[in-house]
């Protein structure tokens, strides 16, 4: 038996950078952080109105984020999609 391994209480943020794990995840016009680096764009019709995403990735940790821009979704915004 081993007593719990030092660290495993906090894997809710696996080694995300400090302003990564600082951005507020899928909220409308949440801001994200000076190290993202802007990556491909693509627009996509929905039925509401028009969306558009943006890739980033972060230049300090890795960390791979799309931002979703919508007016008509106030919970459009960053999503984390790999790190
Ligand atoms: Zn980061």
């Amino acid at each position: 038996m081993t007593p719990s391994s030092p660290g495993a209480a906090k894997r809710a943020a696996p080694d995300l950078c400090e302003p990564c794990a600082g951005i507020q995840q899928h909220w409308r016009k949440a801001p994200g952080h000076a190290e993202l680096v802007q990556g491909t764009h693509h627009r996509e019709d929905r039925g509401n109105g028009q969306a558009s995403f943006t890739r980033y990735r972060c230049d300090r940790c890795g960390a791979a984020w799309e931002y979703e821009n919508n007016k008509a979704n106030q919970h459009a915004g960053w999503a984390l999609l790999a790190h």
